[in-house]
């Protein structure tokens, strides 16, 4: 078992290894697709670690969004007991008034009755009882101011016109009892016997109530929190500035979606300093209120930006060595493809002719030789040699005669047309000329023109003399057969060659009939 799940393990071995030496070839062969493929891991891993970064973004300000809506929830529910609180005081002191108001008890009851169960909450500024012309008939205090008049107060014009107003929150005031400071009213409705308006009882808040909940709450360098009337009038804000409280933000768009839901989240640029800023708010229930949670988006996404700062720029400058390493290497592969390429080129070439060399040869004339026994085409060789040319180089110099050859290569070439056929500089003066699928008569046909371009072809001589060079070709012609050798199909030309040289030079030789098999 272990042996077979062994052999299996060298068995994936060998596929990886097999699979990853094709890989490194196919690359290896296409320099350019290193620098590509460098390049796009470059830009995957860019992309990744911008949608990374991205979802960290969204991440921040999701985070952000829960604790605002935490802290609202907190404010609002503070906001709702005290209110509840107050309201139920303000109930006691409006039933108190509509049954023992008139019943003519002497003031220091009355105002037991009316006040007993009024709280004494840290910033209560104060507890009323207005009559009928916004004047003062009872306090918690016991002190009535007999010129103050009131019928100016929201709360009371609210109370005189509407029997259902029922629970009622004043915009903040200056307090005309208490030195001006600034307050907010709960108040009630109180009723005669015959349910007509007899007055208002009032619960003075100290604005500081609110502000002193605000201040609790940290909320970031630049971010805000604050209370407002659903009407848009500014109760409480941190960070604090006088001239804010009482003022009416009911314009700015934001708080458009404020008052038309119950609660939710938005960006908005400030309407008080313009800041960029998330809101979170709720509507206090049970009273107009609504308490608002609102972090600056730069204050929640610093961190964030500090992070990804560093990561984007960490990430661009691996991403740039990346690619600059991969076009580098992909460069330098190019670069030595080239090379190995001309090196190939060079040792394949014969440096005077330009043509294929001994070495081509050989390979060449295996190769077709095994392809003609494959196929059972004829496969044709010729030999060809310059004639007297010993005596042309010692006429006319060896420069001469290398300009001979040159110019005799440059005449077989251009007679052997097909893609197929392999012209060679077999040595010296001598070349020979491969034709695949070739039959006797064909070879003879090649030969024929080779030797006539040859003749025809005037080697120049300095100035105007002209000399004529002649070649003599001798040809072969095979049906390879097994266990025959492809050299004897040369052989066979050079002694053609020799009965061509024999017979007088400057024409072409083949055997009489093409031989079938040579072994
Ligand atoms: P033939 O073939 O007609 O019998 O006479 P030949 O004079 O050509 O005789 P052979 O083929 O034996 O002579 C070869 C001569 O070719 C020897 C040398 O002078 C010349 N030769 C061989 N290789 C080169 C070469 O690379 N450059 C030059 N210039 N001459 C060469
Ligand atoms: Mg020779
Ligand atoms: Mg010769």
């Amino acid at each position: 078992m272990a042996n077979r799940a062994h052999l299996q393990g060298r068995r994936w071995r060998r596929t990886f290894r097999h699979g990853a030496g094709s890989v490194a070839r196919y690359v290896g062969n296409r320099p350019v697709l290193a620098g590509v493929a460098g390049t796009l891991v470059a830009v995957a891993m860019a992309a990744l670690t911008l949608l990374t970064l991205l979802s960290g973004r969204t991440d921040a300000l999701d985070h952000a969004r829960e604790t605002s809506q935490n802290l609202v929830s907190i404010i609002s529910s503070d906001l709702e007991r005290n209110v509840e609180i107050y309201n139920l005081s303000l109930q006691a002191m409006a039933d108190g008034a509509q049954r023992h108001l008139g019943a003519g008890l002497p003031p220091d009851a009355q105002r037991a009755v009316l006040f007993d169960r009024a709280t004494t909450a840290a910033y209560l500024g104060g507890a009323y009882i207005l009559g009928p012309q916004g004047e003062v008939i009872a306090s918690q205090s016991g002190d009535i101011n007999r010129d103050a008049r009131f019928t100016d107060r929201d709360y009371f014009m609210v109370h005189r016109r509407n029997a259902a107003a029922g629970l009622y929150l004043s915009h903040p005031f200056r307090s005309r009892l208490r030195d001006g400071k600034l307050s907010i009213g709960l108040t009630r409705r109180v009723n005669d016997a015959n349910g007509n308006f007899a007055g208002v009882a009032l619960l003075a808040i100290r604005i500081e109530y609110f502000q002193r909940l605000l201040e609790r709450i940290n909320i970031g360098k630049q971010g805000s929190v604050f209370i407002a009337m659903d009407d848009g009038t500014l109760i409480a804000r941190k960070p604090y500035s006088p001239q804010d409280i009482g003022a009416s933000i009911a314009r700015s768009p934001s708080f458009v979606r404020m008052a038309a839901h119950n609660a939710g989240s938005y960006v908005a640029p400030s309407a008080v300093d313009g800041v960029e800023r998330m809101f979170t708010y709720a509507h206090v229930p049970g009273t107009s209120l609504i308490a608002v949670v609102a972090p600056a988006v730069d204050d929640v996404l610093a961190p964030w930006r500090r992070r990804a700062t560093i990561s984007g720029a960490l990430t661009l400058a691996f991403g740039a060595v990346f690619v600059a390493v991969s076009w580098l290497l992909a460069f330098a592969l190019r670069g030595k493809l080239r090379a190995q390429a001309a090196l190939t080129r060079l040792a394949a070439t014969d440096p005077l002719t330009g043509l294929s060399n001994r070495r081509v040869l050989d390979n060449r004339l295996d190769e077709e030789w095994r392809r003609a026994r494959r196929t059972g085409q004829p496969l044709s060789a010729l030999f060809i040699d310059i004639d007297h040319f010993k005596h042309f180089n010692d006429t006319h110099g060896h420069a001469s005669g290398d300009e001979a050859l040159s110019a005799v290569a440059e005449c077989i070439s251009t007679a052997v047309r097909r893609s197929v056929d392999v012209v060679a500089r077999y040595g010296g003066e001598e070349f020979a000329v491969i034709l695949p699928d070739t039959s006797a008569d064909g070879a003879l046909t090649v030969a024929e023109k080779i030797r006539r371009r040859v003749q025809a072809q005037d080697i120049l001589q300095g100035g105007d003399d002209t000399v004529a060079v002649t070649v003599s070709v001798g040809c072969a012609t095979c049906v390879p057969a097994q266990g025959a050798n492809a050299f004897d199909l040369l052989a066979a030309a050079d002694r053609q060659l020799y009965v061509a040289k024999a017979a007088g030079r400057n024409r072409v030789s083949a055997a009489q009939s093409p031989m079938r098999s040579m072994t």
